[in-house]
């Protein structure tokens, strides 16, 4: 337990094991991302397009989108990674696409966090046969352990251990989505 944070009181307390990212250390890290990222696309004509890949990165969106210091426009996409439920194969379905042309404009691709690298790879290529004007990858969590492709990320939130975590979007069987910091599930909670 880096942050030295005991596991709040609330709902969950007794199925999380350890926080990893406590809830005032994610938000002050997100504000300066906000602040970077934002300066990096002062001069932009045009509002810049986040992409947000459901549903994990839905809750940084909503945080990030507002911790920018420059205008943003936000767009959804879903994917399904075939390959079993552990470990992503790399091949991706879209579930659903964007609802618009990003032909010219500055494009990020907001996500959760990186792992393998597999599925941002994929995105990442997708994406770019659209024509955007840039195309960058900003992320809130990386398992340096794990990546096998190397996503070039604008900025990383935090790199973390090639540990299984939930909350702040992040979920196990669609649960602790819900949940304000990043943390580990006890293990009895697996079984
Ligand atoms: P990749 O293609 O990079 O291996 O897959 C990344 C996706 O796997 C993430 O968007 C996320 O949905 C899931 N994932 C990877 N690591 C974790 C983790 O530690 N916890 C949770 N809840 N999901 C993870
Ligand atoms: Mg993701
Ligand atoms: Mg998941």
């Amino acid at each position: 337990d880096p942050t030295g944070t005991p596991v709040p009181d609330g709902k969950y307390s007794d199925e999380i094991e350890s926080v990893l990212i406590d809830e005032e250390t994610l938000q002050s890290r997100i504000d300066e991302m906000g602040a970077e990222i934002g300066a990096r696309y002062a001069d932009a004509e045009a509002p810049i397009i986040l992409i947000c890949v459901l549903k994990g990165a839905a809750i940084f969106l909503s945080d990030f989108a507002r911790a920018l210091t420059v205008p943003c426009e936000t767009e959804f996409m879903a994917v399904s990674s075939y390959g079993d439920s552990t470990s992503s194969s790399g091949v991706v379905r879209i579930l659903k696409d964007l609802d618009r042309d990003i032909a010219d404009r500055h494009v990020v691709i907001v996500e959760d966090i990186i792992d393998s690298g597999l599925t941002l790879s994929w995105l990442r290529k997708n994406l770019s046969t659209r024509q955007p004007k840039s195309l960058e990858v900003v992320t809130l969590l990386r398992k340096p352990e794990a990546v096998k492709v190397e996503a070039k990320p604008l900025i990383v939130g935090f790199d973390i251990p090639n540990e299984f975590v939930v909350g702040y979007g992040l979920d196990f069987a669609e649960r602790y989505r819900d949940l304000s910091y990043i943390g580990k599930l006890h293990p009895r909670m697996y079984s």
